[in-house]
């Protein structure tokens, strides 16, 4: 499993996530960011950061 969550990159964001498929993964963070955060569009610079945040879980 994938795990992200949002407060590693957004401070006081409470938002987690974990989903098997990492392409599914950066699509509900894609949703979240543009709900939670008014983030419409995730560039390459922020793909690399949540990408540095996504944690290994069993
Ligand atoms: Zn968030």
């Amino acid at each position: 499993m994938k795990r992200f969550a949002c407060g590693d990159v957004v401070t006081g964001c409470t938002w987690t996530m974990q989903v098997s498929d990492e392409a599914d993964l950066m699509a509900l963070i894609a949703d979240h960011v543009a709900v939670a955060h008014g983030i419409a569009t995730i560039d390459d610079e922020l793909v690399a950061v949540v990408r540095e945040h996504i944690q290994l879980v069993s």
